[in-house]
């Protein structure tokens, strides 16, 4: 019998996590289902795996950055990708959000629903807006590296790792024993990712089961124009911008992309978090993609930091849905001021689970509608989370190829070779 590769396991758990958290949500027993299951064995599976691979973000992000800029053969180059690079991000960040709506002014999500089920949840509101531009800008310039690394500051990890890199290539010859030696690390971290990943299917099946058995689906109903719609653009985004792009510009096959993308959307829907997904997300880039790290060290973490497309998406829809449930009505100027917070807010999100929806209350206060009615959207923000945070990654990768395709910094024949999606080294 054929053996079954990584990623088909992969799905494997997926589909028989969300069915068995389903099957547990309809189990009474608080002994069996909490206890025992959700606080016990899941929560043991799901979150160790999780740690496994958070562990891996800082100091994979910091030797594949030092090592990637310490090796180009010259300077300019990390300043023509940077530049292209945020180009790319803010571009397709506010596509995201014109799209959304668009597609909302369509269906229409919040025509019908009672605002008197908002004021009754409204304690449930956490409207911290302590992410701003200011600070994300200002976290890219760390005080005590150490710090950075303690705390999982990317964009500062990034900013000492370029510095570092940069001084490497400064010196020269001399610093050649510290080059090889980074690219040592680099490769010593890519095998960790490999180990980590043996055991993906138990963490993916165990995350999302007890997701899924301790989901409210009462709070769907009222919301299921609204959910539905969401997930229907984040589609679409998908379908419309980002595979034509790979189409059109980068002239490369979606099928493929999509094929040995499945493994890194398994663990951020899995996981709703971006950052949880960079570890495979840049050993996928290197091995499978073809993508040069010179490239994809920088776009995949600066991505994964600042580029939200699905999060955008998100507060587009909730920012009409919210208008319309209130019975107000947004001019063109609204609109225009919800593109401009919206990818600010995408920029200062977190890549944690639920910080989108925190950036709402920014974008939401931007054109006066009331930030109360967040209470409403938090109990299915989870599910729409988890559908977000895979586009975001998926952003961060079309960015990568269609960058590296113009730099020459993409091996077209690794990228088209479906053997590298059936293994993990
Ligand atoms: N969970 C998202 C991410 O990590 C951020 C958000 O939209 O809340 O990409």
């Amino acid at each position: 019998m054929k053996k079954l590769t990584l990623p088909g396991k992969i799905l494997i758990a997926l589909i028989s996590g969300i069915t068995f958290g389903l099957l547990l949500s309809c189990i009474d027993s608080t002994l069996i289902k909490q206890t025992i299951l959700i606080d016990g064995i899941l929560k043991l599976l799901g979150t160790g795996f999780l740690n496994a691979i958070k562990l891996l973000v800082a100091p994979l992000v910091f030797v594949s950055i030092v090592y990637a800029t310490s090796s180009l053969k010259e300077i300019k180059q990390i300043g023509r990708i940077g530049l292209k690079t945020l180009i790319f991000y803010i571009t397709t960040t506010a596509l995201a959000i014109i799209l959304s709506l668009i597609m909302a002014n369509i269906i229409n999500p919040g025509k019908g629903v009672h605002i008197d089920i908002v004021t009754t949840t409204t304690d449930a509101v956490t409207t911290s807006t302590s992410t701003n531009l200011i600070d994300t800008l200002l976290n890219m310039i760390p005080t005590n590296i150490f710090v950075a690394f303690s705390e999982g500051n990317v964009l500062g990890i990034i900013f000492f790792a370029i510095l570092l890199g940069i001084s490497m290539t400064l010196i020269g010859e001399k610093a050649k024993p510290l080059v090889d030696l980074f690219e040592i690390c680099n490769d010593v971290l890519l095998q960790v990712i490999s180990l980590i990943m043996n055991f993906a299917p138990f963490g993916i099946f165990a995350l999302l089961a007890s997701n899924f058995a301790t989901f409210g689906f009462t709070a769907l109903i009222p919301l299921l124009k609204y959910v539905l719609g969401t997930i229907f653009t984040l589609c679409l985004h998908l379908g419309l911008v980002y595979m034509s792009m790979l189409i059109f510009i980068g002239k490369l096959s979606p099928m493929i992309f999509l094929k040995k993308f499945m493994p890194i959307f398994s663990i951020c829907f899995s996981t709703a978090s971006s950052s949880a997904g960079l570890p495979l997300s840049l050993k996928t880039s290197e091995k499978q993609f073809g993508v040069s790290p010179s490239v994809c060290s920088f776009t995949l973490p600066l991505g994964a930091t600042i580029n939200m497309d699905g999060t955008a998406i998100m507060q587009g829809f909730a920012v009409v849905f919210v208008a319309q449930m209130y019975g107000i009505t947004l001019g063109i100027n609204d609109y225009i001021m919800v593109i401009i917070t919206a990818v600010l807010a995408s920029i200062g999100t977190a890549s944690v689970p639920g910080v989108g929806t925190v950036m709402l209350t920014m974008v939401l206060a931007s054109v006066n509608l009331p930030v109360d009615a967040i209470a409403l959207l938090i109990g299915v923000d989870h599910i729409i989370d988890m559908c977000r945070t895979p586009l975001n990654v998926a952003g961060d990768h079309i960015c990568t190829l269609l960058i590296a395709k113009s730099e020459n910094a993409l091996d077209e024949f690794i990228y088209n070779d479906l053997k590298t999606s059936k293994q993990t080294d």
